[in-house]
């Protein structure tokens, strides 16, 4: 009797275990049917055709990046809106604008001091030279180094070109502008990409569109500015450059996929992948990930492994404008946004590039106390207030999903507060929950050595999956996961308060706090979590949930309480 009395509790237990369900175990389900298709061969490859080009919206590798990416998704199942039935669940559509400007592409370029054999500089070995919006020239000229902007007079410069180790736009306007100078030189490079080491690297750099002034510019790799500065040495330097840039009305194309949910299909995650910008990483990586996995998406449909209930929306197009423009044309999308995450940066071969895998958060207390293992990337940020915080889960669990792929894959994940500069400010500025998935610090940020030999399939393939998981358990997302996120948020705030107490408690005795310092912090990390608690209605709401938020909230505070007591 006894026996079977066991067996019999053994049994309630188990089912009782079997209905509550915790992240963690959701997140294996998708994990398992996403890794054996993710093999990274269409990010990598896609990476290798898109960083071919010098992208610029409107531009050739643009525009080609764009039909890439709609024949890859044909492939893939995905139906032209135009053709669909309301049937179907896979649909794209690519948006066309007139754009306000022209667009611009390089096509050639050179530089040279006359009387030196070797040129300073080619197009060919070094595609980042030509400042953005650059107009052709063929010239040949005198140079003047220029040490301070605001001491350039007429005399000096009309006539002339001018080169400075500084910014381009003062220069651009006082010296060509103002003065009459024909155009630039600059050398002008964060340390952070290293131009000593990294000698031939050349951050891209751009100029306003004038149509009037047709200016020029040409940004120097830590070499050529050696040589440059070098050959003063000998008297006035006399350069000939030539550029041959097009700049042409065009029109400027989004893709914007769906896969529509078949429960909640007005609910939904959007991705969002730049394709401007000339980088093998930034961002031909974010496009490739993307592609493939809405490659996967489709595929998992199709045989039925998958069947989202919310929709899932991948988003390809101009950096910020795009996202931004969707997420204000309501009209325009079948969903409301509840998720959205941008890709940007995301194949990094770490090895080459240095910087580790970052998921940047969106804005919580490491925002505005930045310290202990929180750290701000080398882009920077700047310390928010109290009233820029957005409590919510989605931190927390998309660095729970990343670290299970990293600990699967032995691949390492970090995470900074919010810094901003990529698709997903336009997502919290419209007050919706928005992430970065990205890598930093890589050494060739911008420059014309971030090519496909910096990039890594493995490190595509880890993002993309990690990725893609995470959305299925939110589109997926009911009254048990919302429980399950509850439980989740609730562990990560404890484990926060006792790291925050512990770093506050040492930094009180050494002096180099407060206790109504620490007692705030605190405060707001404890206010943070069982705000973000609140949240977890977005995946489903019921009696039993209000009473784990209730629960997991009570325990929150009460620990909080603990901890401030011993603080004061
Ligand atoms: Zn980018």
């Amino acid at each position: 009797l006894k026996k079977l009395f066991t067996l019999c509790l053994l049994a309630i237990l188990t089912q009782s275990f079997a209905q509550e369900k915790s992240i963690s175990s959701e997140a294996d389900k998708y994990f398992e049917l996403i890794r054996p298709e993710f093999k990274g061969y269409l990010a990598y490859n896609t990476v290798a055709f898109v960083e071919k080009y010098w992208r610029y919206a409107g531009n050739t590798g643009f525009n080609e990046t764009v039909y890439l990416i709609e024949r890859k998704l044909k492939e893939a199942g995905y139906i032209n809106e135009e053709d669909a039935s309301e049937n179907d669940r896979l649909t794209y559509r690519i948006e066309s604008r007139q754009m306000g400007r022209p667009t611009w592409e390089p096509v050639d370029a050179s530089l040279r001091i006359v009387g030196e054999r070797s040129p300073l500089l080619l197009q060919q070995t070094n595609r980042n030279m030509v400042y953005l919006n650059s107009h052709s020239t063929q010239t040949e000229a005198e140079v003047v180094w220029v040490k301070d902007v605001n001491e350039i007079t007429k005399e000096q410069v009309e006539g002339k070109i001018v080169f400075g180790e500084m910014s381009g736009r003062k220069l651009l306007n006082v010296a060509v502008k103002e003065m009459g100078a024909l155009g630039i030189i600059t050398f002008d490079m964060p340390s952070y990409l290293q131009a000593q080491k990294n000698t031939t690297s050349i951050q891209f750099r751009s100029l306003a569109y004038d149509r009037a002034l047709q200016p020029w510019g040409i940004a120097l790799s830590y070499e050529a500015k050696e040589r440059l500065k070098a050959a003063f040495e000998n008297g006035p330097v006399i350069v000939e450059v030539n550029i041959e840039t097009k700049l042409y009305q065009s029109e400027e194309l989004t893709v914007v996929a769906n896969v529509r949910g078949g429960e909640l299909p007005n609910e939904s995650l959007v991705f969002s992948a730049h394709i401007q910008e000339p980088g093998a990483n930034d961002n031909a990586s974010g496009v490739g990930a993307q592609l493939e996995m809405a490659t996967i998406t489709a595929k998992l449909l199709n045989e039925s492994s998958i069947d989202p209930k919310r929709t899932i929306t991948y988003l390809w197009g101009d950096e910020i404008i795009s996202t931004h423009r969707y997420i204000q044309e309501e009209e325009k999308r079948i969903a409301d946004i509840i998720w959205g995450i941008s890709l940007d940066m995301v194949g990094e071969d770490t090895e080459k590039t240095g910087g580790s895998f970052l998921i940047e958060k969106m804005p919580d207390p490491s925002a505005i106390w930045t310290r202990g293992n929180d750290k701000h990337s080398e882009w920077g940020g700047s310390p928010l207030e109290k009233k820029d915080l957005m409590p919510h889960y989605f931190n927390d669990f998309i660095i729970s999903m990343f670290k299970k792929q990293g600990s699967y894959a032995n691949w390492e994940v970090n995470n900074n507060p919010f810094e901003g500069g990529s698709d997903h400010t336009p997502f919290l500025r419209a007050d919706i929950p928005g992430l970065l998935l990205w890598h930093f610090t890589d050494q060739f940020y911008h420059t014309d050595n971030d090519r496909i030999d910096k990039v890594s399939k493995a490190t595509l393939t880890n993002v993309g999956t990690g990725a893609l998981a995470s959305a299925m358990v939110l589109v997926n997302g009911d009254e048990s996961t919302a429980i399950a996120m509850t439980k989740l948020i609730q562990d990560v705030a404890l484990e926060r308060l006792k790291i925050e107490f512990d770093l506050g408690s040492s930094l009180i005795a050494n002096g180099e706090s407060t206790k109504e310092k620490e007692v705030d912090i605190i405060e707001t990390w404890a206010k943070f979590y069982t705000d973000a608690m609140q949240k977890v209605v977005d995946l489903g709401s019921s009696d039993a949930v209000s009473k784990a938020i209730d629960q997991a909230s009570a325990e929150v505070n009460e620990f909080s309480l603990k901890l401030l007591e011993q603080v004061k």
